[in-house]
């Protein structure tokens, strides 16, 4: 096992990074820029490299400085988090190159599920459902259209380079579809330097389930249930649960099984989550593959009593996964609530400044908060906007969902505007009580939560 590491991020994951490492006897490096020089992750970590300036292009993002701190300081091996350098190829190169260890999938993983209609051209071949669509090379404005036109609209465009709900359209009729190619294309281009789509049926009602996997080196693999992420925002993930309400085992296996599928074609290693839309007749289609650790795997955590980050690093430093598929146990249901600064009245406008007063609900074993601010933090401009993530476990879904509502009741922030309320209202609503959850679940309860 490695003695030291260097975790490449900042905030709540930086922190939760730690507090593992620190579990298992693993000396940390914690690296920051001006705005973070007295942040709580700083704080934790055993030593502490300033790598710049706040923005994160210079800092966070600049891969050359994150080696440099660990060759400074000795770390053997870098965990990235989630978002910054954890799906760059280019890094993980570097990395290795300084005999440092990546602890992620190996590159060609990356790189094969960095672009979407790559990683469908893989899927297809793996025998793994796809979305309907058309992901090919032949970028001709008129051949993506007839594909639109053939399989009939709803269609919905993404970029291929696309992630974060960035770069879709969904186009309903063909005489609206030039102009929504027209602008998807340049909104990917101005997000991600690149404008290449693909073109895919849209579902109406999907749910969104993706499946955590595991890989180690020696050739085995599992996977670790299933997290309904149906709730969203503008394509973005607002709360989080597990086990999917209403899965039957005989889904969760092939579902399962699939996404391994999915893994051994790209010969993954690590921790990875295939993403899948469920339709409403029980088909699920393939989506992507996302090569990280995700915000949301506390809930994955919650229900199998894993700690996933302690997994990754095992399998980092070459040992066999610590279970196989027939010793994990799926117990109880799991909610997570991501808590962001943001303002719902105002088209959820990023908020920032000093967070004056917070009350957390008291942590318990099935209460936990990840977080990476304390009392008396800013939350600036630089990053990510969100304050927290209050994860909470009850024997059913009903039980859960009651000590989710609670606990966020009890969370009390002052100094900045946030989203608990919003939360607290898609918590209590009826039809998420019910569990009737799709991916246009706010949406069509808007009068319920707001
Ligand atoms: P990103 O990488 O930008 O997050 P994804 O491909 O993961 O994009 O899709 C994000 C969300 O968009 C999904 O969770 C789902 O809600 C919605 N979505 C994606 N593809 C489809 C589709 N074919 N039909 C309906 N909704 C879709």
């Amino acid at each position: 096992m490695f003695t030291k590491i260097l975790i490449a991020n900042r905030g709540e994951i930086a922190c939760r990074i730690i507090k593992t490492a620190r579990e298992m006897g693993i000396l940390t490096v914690a690296v920051y820029s001006d705005a973070d020089a007295d942040s709580l992750h700083v704080n934790m970590a055993d030593e502490a490299i300033h790598i710049g300036g706040s923005p994160s292009r210079e800092s966070y993002l600049i891969g050359d400085k994150v080696i440099e701190a660990a060759i400074r300081t000795g770390a053997q091996a870098i965990h990235p988090g989630y978002g910054f350098l954890s799906e760059n190829a280019d890094f993980c190169r570097k990395c290795a190159k300084q005999n440092i260890v990546f602890i992620g999938p190996p590159v060609p993983a990356i790189e094969a599920m960095g672009s979407k209609s790559a990683a469908k051209v893989i899927m297809e071949k793996a025998n793994v459902p796809l979305v309907p669509g058309y992901h090919g090379d032949d970028q001709n404005p008129a051949i993506i259209k007839q594909a639109a036109d053939d399989m009939g609209y709803p269609v919905l465009l993404k970029a291929t380079a696309g992630g974060g709900g960035k770069g879709m359209r969904q186009v309903w009729s063909e005489s609206e579809f030039d102009e929504a190619l027209a602008a998807a294309k340049r909104e990917s281009l101005s997000s991600f330097g690149d404008d290449t789509m693909l073109v895919e049926k849209y579902l109406t009602q999907p749910r969104h389930v993706e499946i955590q996997v595991f890989c180690d080196n020696h050739n085995n693999a599992v996977y670790l249930f299933e997290r309904d992420c149906s709730v969203q925002r503008r394509h973005q993930k607002v709360i989080e649960e597990a086990p999917a309400p209403g899965m039957s085992e005989e889904l969760r296996k092939q579902m399962g099984e699939s996404a391994i599928q999915s893994a051994k074609a790209i010969g993954y290693q690590g921790a990875g989550t295939v993403e899948f839309l469920l339709d409403v007749d029980g088909s699920f289609y393939f989506m992507e593959m996302n090569t990280r650790l995700q915000v949301e795997h506390p809930v994955t955590e919650m229900i199998s009593g894993q700690d996933l980050v302690e997994w990754q690093l095992r399998v980092a430093a070459g040992e066999t996964l610590p279970l196989k598929q027939n010793e994990l146990v799926l117990n109880g249901h799991a909610f997570e609530a991501r808590i962001y600064a943001e303002d719902p009245n105002n088209d959820f406008l990023p908020a920032t400044g000093k967070l004056n007063y917070l009350r957390i609900p008291v942590e318990s074993e099935h209460v936990r908060i990840d977080t990476g601010v304390r009392q008396g933090d800013d939350v600036s401009v630089f990053y990510d906007p969100m304050i927290a993530k209050l994860i909470v476990w009850g024997e059913n879904r009903e039980k859960a969902l009651q000590l989710l509502a609670k606990s966020l009741m009890e969370y009390r922030i002052q100094g900045v505007t946030t989203n608990i309320d919003f939360l607290y209202n898609l918590a209590t609503a009826k039809p998420f009580q019910q569990a009737d959850l799709d991916t246009g679940f706010i949406e069509k309860h808007h009068d319920l939560i707001f």
